[in-house]
């Protein structure tokens, strides 16, 4: 993406949300393989089938002091408890959803019967940035040679890239999340609203997800209180850079 395109489409992300710009793309067919994601990160309970919380990976002080634990506690264990449940709730009132994976839920989510379509949006959204964002946290990694050559590939320098991350993360109006994504072999950053994700409606041409931020007040308002910009500033220190790198394989 020439320069000048790499910024019309960072500011169209930042005005639109990423979710308003991938409206009419509409899917077939989900092809998991292409979404570096498994059915271990979004287990069922194979008694009734449901989704359930997936293991965190690590102690909730595991990223202090960047990310408290106490944070860290009630973001997963009751936030994204919360999500799970209430996707879980919206499934059971149609019993033909059940057995789809997340991805499907999502990836196809406008074709999904319109009274649970905006609780599975929602709450499947949920689930799945959670999940993938525990994931992508761990304190001692530093960027691997894949990810910084992407990185020059579709931007000036890692420090440009970092700019534009921490700008349209701290930007986002309201709730949301900001994401490094490849896309047609760029690596770009979106920012989606609520629960949004940049699979969302995509089908079979979701883009790879390579990292999360969560810009919900809930993600940082104990620790850093109102000052959403530190707490981006900040997550570079909790970055797990060998999860991307894997992500890229
Ligand atoms: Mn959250």
């Amino acid at each position: 993406m020439k320069k000048t395109n790499r910024k019309e489409f960072i500011k169209a992300s930042a005005l639109l949300g990423f979710g308003a710009m991938t409206l009419g793309v509409n899917a077939s067919k989900l092809e998991i393989d292409n979404l570096g994601t498994s059915n271990k990160i979004f287990p069922i309970d194979p008694k009734d089938g449901k989704f359930e919380l997936p293991p965190l990976g690590y102690d909730f002080n595991a990223l202090e002091p960047h990310i408290d634990a106490q944070t860290m506690e009630i973001h997963y264990t009751k936030h994204h408890q919360a999500y799970i449940n209430k996707l879980n709730d919206a499934i059971s009132k149609e019993p033909g959803l059940k057995g789809r994976s997340l991805e499907d839920l999502l990836t196809n989510n406008s074709s999904l019967p319109e009274s649970v379509r905006s609780a599975v949006r929602n709450h499947g959204g949920g689930h799945w940035n959670h999940s993938f964002f525990w994931k992508s946290m761990k304190t001692g990694t530093s960027m691997g040679k894949d990810f910084e050559k992407a990185v020059l590939g579709s931007f000036e320098s890692v420090a440009a890239f970092k700019a534009s991350f921490e700008k349209l993360a701290t930007g986002v109006f309201g709730s949301g999340w900001a994401w490094v994504i490849m896309q047609n072999g760029l690596l770009k950053i979106v920012t989606t609203p609520n629960q949004d994700n940049p699979i969302l409606d995509a089908g079979k041409n979701a883009p790879k997800v390579l990292l999360g931020i969560d810009v919900w007040e809930h993600a940082y308002y104990l620790k850093h209180k109102n000052k959403r910009g530190d707490y981006v500033s900040s997550f570079w220190n909790v970055v797990n850079w060998d999860e991307i790198e894997g992500l890229l394989k």
